[in-house]
């Protein structure tokens, strides 16, 4: 791909002050920086950016490329360099990046752990006992790392710091960075004999029993925080959290839609028919409904507060019975007989008539 002008992908004129260029750049870096701008080439974007401006911020490098454009012969055919860095640049921009003394107290990872719980258990709540696995510091070297009665060195490398001053030339002058040590790799220290327990790591895991109380009404998919139950911190740090997730298995007759409960109730073509008594299970227990003479399938009922608890507010949902009405199969010749007598009867004054509107319209579908 052709190389495009650096004043170009500024946007400034040829003769545009060291400010004007700063300017320009600090704009389109806001503008094209990855960790802002998602889309694909936005990368690329601000690479070619920050190469045009580390040429042109720099007095005798822009001098060069004013002269040679992208050929420049002391740069070995090459021409410019890239942007190396870029990001610690974004960062004095932004204020990320700040590097961490290793020693300094780091609190512990904050752990996730799925629960699954039944349906039943979601309703009135439970309480279980969860075993985690989490990083704790070595209880034989109490996470220094190294074998009891040997001490750690400091890393000569870095002297004990973890990281290693770079010098870097930027718009603001010289500034410098920092970069991990890699010869202790940011611990500042170095383990000559190891603890033999944790193999220097300073750090082992363990399977941790915790009991969480899950509470009455909580629903899939929510989670639960358990403060200072997750991985234990470094240098003395405080714990990380625990984030239970609770899972909640369907039920066979109950499906939960918000704090109300859906249920699906069957009832035989003469119950629905002539009316009825029956009882239905509800998370609360068995409940009698009323069913009216000519209910119809899909025909719904609501049984207040007979749905689940709110998690929070404790306040009950509603049962919701939806009527399906079973078609009788495999009868005996006594049953039929009674039912084509039935439908003698009917033919001269019943069924069609309640539904005239329907039963019409099929007719003049199929007469036209
Ligand atoms: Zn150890
Ligand atoms: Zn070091």
């Amino acid at each position: 791909m052709e190389k495009r002008d650096y004043y170009e992908v500024l946007g400034v004129a040829r003769d545009a002050s060291a400010a004007e260029i700063k300017r320009a750049y600090r704009k389109l870096a806001r503008t094209y920086h990855p960790d802002v701008n998602k889309e694909a080439d936005a990368d690329q974007k601000f690479k070619e950016l920050s190469e045009a401006y580390e040429v042109l911020s720099d007095d005798n490098q822009r001098a060069r490329y004013d002269q040679f454009g992208h050929q420049d012969p002391s740069q070995g055919g090459g021409g410019f360099g890239g942007a190396e860095g870029f990001g610690d640049i974004f960062d004095m921009f932004f204020g990320g990046g700040r590097r961490q003394d290793p020693n300094a107290p780091r609190k512990g990872q904050d752990l996730q752990y799925v629960e699954e719980i039944d349906f039943m258990e979601a309703f009135a709540g439970v309480e279980k006992v969860i075993t985690i696995p989490v990083e704790e510091d070595c209880g034989t070297c109490h996470g220094s790392g190294a074998k009891p009665g040997t001490h750690p060195e400091t890393c000569k490398r870095c002297g004990g710091s973890g990281h290693i001053n770079v010098e870097q030339n930027t718009m603001f002058g010289r500034v410098v960075n920092q970069t991990t040590c890699s010869t202790c790799h940011g611990r500042g220290q170095i383990v000559k004999e190891p603890c033999e327990t944790c193999r220097g790591a300073g750090r082992v895991r363990k399977n941790k029993d915790v009991r969480v109380k899950i509470p009455a009404g909580i629903d899939n998919g929510q989670q639960i925080r358990l403060a200072g139950k997750g991985e234990a911190g470094v240098n003395g740090g405080p714990f990380g959290d625990l984030y239970v997730v609770v899972r909640v298995r369907e039920h066979e007759l109950f499906e939960r839609v918000d704090d109300h409960i859906v249920m699906d109730m069957p009832l035989t073509f003469t119950q629905a028919t002539l009316g009825d008594e029956i009882e239905v299970p509800t998370v609360h227990g068995k409940v009698s409904l009323k069913i009216p003479a000519g209910t119809q399938t899909g025909s719904r009922f609501r049984l207040r507060g007979k749905g689940m608890p709110n998690v929070r507010s404790g306040h009950h949902g509603d049962q919701y019975v939806n009527v399906v009405i079973i078609t009788p199969k495999n009868l005996t010749d006594r049953q039929k007989e009674l039912l084509r007598e039935f439908n003698e009867i009917s033919d001269e004054k019943g069924v069609e008539e309640q539904h005239e509107g329907v039963f019409s319209r099929i007719k003049t579908f199929f007469t036209g």
